[in-house]
């Protein structure tokens, strides 16, 4: 898997330092699971951080801050992650299924625009970002928008293109109030994405407008 697009360096030192929501954490930490380059990026930051540490330094990361954000992860869901597998049905049509989700009990496809449908992880204690796949047919535009707060967005299955480039399994992409995009999905395979999303979606346009009583994210 050829990855192309990576959180910032100020999310991943985020996730180390424990700063990071735990619905965007997870979104981050299904990234990394199938990230070579983001792993020893991590790796770097606990080593630099714990080298600091001994000159009393301010420091980011501490040593073993991010084997303990990773571990958070995998058990905030109340049972460790090995023994969810096997309780926990993988998503209709998903393949890869990250292990930082796993965990997680899931609802059911909620229809939530033309092509579009949503299904949601129910994650305790969380207070930040809310965390579900999203799933999107072949060839599907979705709405002009911009966000109310972040919107992190994981891609499992089939690929997306918009203004700001091309994202197939395994890219992440960070969006704010700052990005207005208009994903189209590629044809060819259904899309499927892990989304945590803090705020709402804002739709652009006459159009949009039109369309945002109906988009239910
Ligand atoms: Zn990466």
């Amino acid at each position: 898997m050829t990855i192309g697009h990576h959180p910032t360096t100020a999310t991943l030192v985020e996730l180390a330092n424990g700063s990071l929501d735990l619905g965007r954490s997870i979104v981050v930490a299904a990234h990394i699971e199938v990230c070579p380059a983001c792993q020893a990026d991590l790796h770097t930051m606990e080593t630099v951080g714990g080298c600091l540490l001994e000159t009393i330094k301010p420091v980011p990361v501490d040593p073993g801050a991010v084997s303990r954000a990773l571990a958070r992860i995998a058990y905030e869901g109340g049972r460790p992650v090995e023994s969810a597998q096997a309780t926990v049905p993988a998503p209709t049509a998903v393949r890869f299924l990250p292990r930082a989700v796993r965990s997680y009990a899931i609802g059911d496809w909620q229809w939530i625009g033309p092509g579009i449908h949503r299904r949601d992880f129910e994650i305790p204690g969380n207070s930040g970002a809310r965390v579900f796949l999203l799933k999107a047919q072949p060839g599907t535009r979705m709405p002009d928008h911009t966000h109310t707060g972040t919107e992190l967005t994981l891609v499992l299955t089939g690929a997306y293109v918009h203004e700001h480039g091309r994202f197939h399994p395994g890219d992440i992409e960070e969006a704010d109030g700052s990005v207005d995009h208009q994903p189209v999905v590629e044809d060819g395979e259904t899309c499927i994405c892990l989304v945590a999303l803090e705020g709402t979606l804002s739709l652009n346009g006459l159009s949009g407008r039109l369309l945002q009583p109906f988009v239910r994210i």
